[in-house]
């Protein structure tokens, strides 16, 4: 089947402690969050930080295991699976953080940085390792003599370029991008941006692309999932969400956003407060203390995700 990644009912659940006389709290990091994500698709995870994005991504690299649910990675279930089937599967999702120059070795040239993956894990000769580091700097727009240039030598848009071709060494299905261009300059975005597209093309690759920025979304994604505390609050497809958003948390992250619309309406729905603690969220909607349409149910009563699979939203105007 064309779908690589298969999340259903997910959750990761932290006790952090109370200390000695007081009970331990349970964090709700990630409360219940199912999607689908296909070849050559992108699925874009949306919102402040806190929402249980950085979560997700440790759950579906398999640096973490869920509390609850179910994540399938290509037909396999990870819950219950064996060592050697998990084993197998690491190389088939690969990461990319927003920090490229933190994920380098600055003692180590780029082209060592590239074979390193295929040494830890495949016998392949040299000559084919150096051959195969040189075809994914190709790819991703590196030139030959940067193969043996030092992390410091490159700007942050090259850096974040080698981090691609890095994680590409093993031949990924899937890419987990966290914030992959927030740390770059707004011009050097959309050229980063451009790279994975052609790649996600020319490699059929999958895309789980984690995001607090909706103008970057607006250019990579084919659907969006809003999260808000841990839980997701509006699932679109990216036409639908920027024309018809629904959440009046995804209407307030968009009014932030410089997104140049003439059809978008004027109103600013401004999002006031912070981000409550995730040791006692509010109760109902959790968004109901900073939601402008707050209104009699939203205290009391938590508002379902509805809707058909590709639009649905959790929010109480829309459940009846
Ligand atoms: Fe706002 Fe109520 Fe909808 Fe929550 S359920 S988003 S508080 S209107
Ligand atoms: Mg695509």
């Amino acid at each position: 089947s064309d779908v690589v990644l298969r999340a259903r009912d997910l959750k990761k659940h932290y006790n952090v402690g109370g200390g000695l006389f007081k009970s331990p709290n349970i964090v709700k990091a990630l409360d219940g969050v199912s999607f689908e994500l296909k070849r050559n698709k992108t699925l874009a995870v949306v919102g402040e930080s806190g929402c249980g994005k950085s979560t997700l991504a440790r759950l579906v690299t398999m640096i973490e295991e869920p509390t609850e649910g179910s994540l399938q990675i290509k037909d396999t279930e990870l819950a219950g699976a064996s060592a050697e089937a998990r084993k197998a599967l690491r190389p088939k999702v690969q990461i990319v953080f927003q920090n490229p120059y933190g994920s380098l070795n600055p003692r180590q040239k780029i082209g060592d940085a590239l074979t390193e993956p295929l040494s830890m894990n495949t016998d392949l000769p040299k000559a084919e390792k150096r051959d195969r580091a040189k075809d994914m700097m190709a790819a991703v727009g590196l030139r030959p003599e940067h193969y043996d240039r030092y992390p410091h030598m490159f700007s942050g848009g090259q850096r974040q370029r080698i981090a691609i071709a890095r994680a590409l060494m093993l031949d990924p299905e899937i890419l987990v991008l966290d914030e992959p261009v927030s740390a770059l300059d707004v011009s050097i975005q959309a050229q980063v941006l451009n790279v994975l597209s052609e790649l996600q093309e020319k490699l059929n690759l999958a895309y789980l692309f984690i995001s607090h920025d909706l103008s970057v979304v607006k250019h990579i994604a084919d659907d969006v999932m809003v999260m808000y505390l841990g839980k997701p609050v509006e699932k679109a497809s990216r036409e639908e969400l920027f024309s018809d958003p629904r959440h009046p948390y995804t209407r307030a992250l968009l009014s932030a956003t410089p997104i140049p619309d003439p059809t978008r309406e004027k109103t600013r729905e401004v999002l006031k407060g912070e981000l409550p603690s995730p040791i006692n969220p509010p109760t109902g909607c959790a968004f109901h203390p900073r939601c402008p349409k707050v209104f009699d149910p939203c205290a009391g009563k938590t508002p379902l995700l509805v809707g058909p699979d590709s639009r649905k939203v959790a929010c109480h105007l829309y459940n009846d």
